[in-house]
């Protein structure tokens, strides 16, 4: 049958059909024809309940039978009210106020206007770039695409529409680097902001974790050096947490590990547990009151037709409920042994002449090959296991659901190292550990 679905990140001349999906339960979604695949990327992180849980469906459901939207434009709604009360709650200090949109780019896109229009309202109009870093992937959208790394993201297609913006260098040094370890990182960074923090309206930074960009991960003294660097220069921190928001770097949020407030903070990705689209940009006081005034230029003059949609608002309480009501965090803690213990902690998968790296954090884990050429054909062999893993490039990652048993997780470990452990040359084999 000819599909006229148009598929992302895809050759059109090229691509394999996409096996159609028709059905969820926990951490397996089943293919037409009864074949049932262990989810090993959540579906790009954000299903972190896995597929049909029965109180996220319940909740929706139950909306649906109340309100299934209404616009935000002065009109309010007790979901909406809800759950900006929990995510001020759950997030640090003084990040309290929320502006919702419907995802993680627009999320990103709002973040970036707020800090453009801070500036101007505190008076430093020539504050109107932004500061990213090499590695970043901040989503597809114009404004975002120009935030993500400029040698592997979008940017040279479509450079003749993209406004230009600073890089720093990537961070270097590693999840446990110390203060000392992570001073030739935070000198690049200071090199930059010493340079142009005239022009700079915002630091911005997946925190701990550059996740589409390579799975990078470094420390959270990294974090905390960024964080005192944008007060020096009077540049704000964004935080986007599209990604490690919800747990996947082992607290909260990722910037937790280094216990600091980033000026605005974006979360989509967990934030309904994956079952609707919704995003979160958060703002300080100090942000947010900015805006208070009578010009012109005090408004935010952003609001998209489907933010604060009531459905997703009430799965996303439901989600945090549920992440809180089953401790989530101990949930993630156990993952992460098991992948420290099954990837990190396999000498032969190390030392592998393929492997270049093998990193975990929190619920997240990488095997960095040499060449994306290394992971050629690794998705049809996950696949004919049973395990559904897609690569980045030359990433070969799990962000697996949170209620992934440990059996399962093993299934997974067991599958990515396969792909290398096995005879070299010859057929590859199955895994044969039994968990
Ligand atoms: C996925 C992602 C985005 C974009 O979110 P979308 O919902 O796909 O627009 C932005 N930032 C980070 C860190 C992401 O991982």
């Amino acid at each position: 049958m000819t599909s006229h679905v148009w598929h992302p990140y895809a050759h059109v001349k090229t691509q394999a059909p996409a096996p159609t999906v028709v059905a969820g339960q926990g951490a397996h979604f089943e293919l037409e024809g009864g074949e049932r695949l262990l989810d090993a990327t959540c579906s790009w992180w954000c299903m972190i309940h896995g597929y049909r849980h029965p109180r996220l469906v319940e909740a929706i459901v139950e909306q649906a039978h109340t309100l299934c939207h209404v616009m935000l434009g002065g009109l309010t709604h007790e979901p909406a009210q809800r759950l900006a009360k929990e995510l001020v709650r759950i997030t640090p200090a003084s990040l309290n106020h929320v502006f919702y949109s419907d995802s993680g780019s627009v999320g990103m896109e709002v973040a970036m206007k707020m800090a453009l229009q801070y500036h101007v309202l505190t008076g430093n109009p020539g504050k109107a770039r932004m500061l990213s870093l090499m590695k970043a992937y901040h989503g597809d959208t114009t404004g975002c695409m120009a935030v993500c790394d400029p040698e592997e993201g979008m940017h040279s297609l479509f450079s003749g529409l993209l406004p230009t913006h600073y890089f720093a260098p990537a961070p270097t040094a590693s999840f446990h680097a110390g203060p000392e370890q992570v001073e030739y990182d935070l000198r690049a960074l200071r090199g930059v902001l010493e340079r142009h923090h005239q022009d700079v309206a915002a630091l911005l930074m997946e925190p701990l974790l550059q996740a589409a960009g390579g799975l990078n991960m470094t420390s959270p003294e990294y974090l905390k050096g960024a964080r005192a660097l944008c007060d020096e220069f009077n540049v704000l921190l964004i935080a986007d947490e599209v990604a490690t928001g919800f747990g996947r770097t082992g607290k909260m949020f990722a910037v937790d590990h280094a216990d600091i407030t980033p000026d605005i903070m974006v979360l989509s990705k967990g934030l309904t547990g994956g079952y609707l689209g919704h995003a979160a940009t958060l703002a300080t006081d100090r942000v947010h009151d900015a805006f208070i005034g009578d010009s012109e230029q005090h408004a935010f003059m952003h609001g998209p037709t489907f933010m604060g949609n009531p459905l997703a608002c009430r799965v996303a309480l439901e989600s945090l409920s549920v992440f809180e009501d089953d401790d989530y965090l101990g949930k993630i803690e156990r993952l992460s042994a098991i992948l420290n213990r099954e990837l990190v902690g396999d000498a032969a998968l190390s030392s592998h002449p393929l492997v270049a790296d093998v990193r975990v954090l929190g619920a997240t884990a990488v095997i960095e090959a040499i060449s994306a050429e290394a992971l050629d054909g690794v998705g049809d062999f996950a696949r004919s296991n049973g395990v559904w893993l897609r690569p980045i490039g030359r990433w070969l990652y799990t962000m697996p659901a949170y209620i992934t048993s440990d059996r399962e997780m093993v299934e997974i470990t067991d599958v990515m190292k396969a792909w290398f452990l096995a005879d070299a040359g010859a057929e590859r084999k199955s895994p044969t550990r039994q968990p």
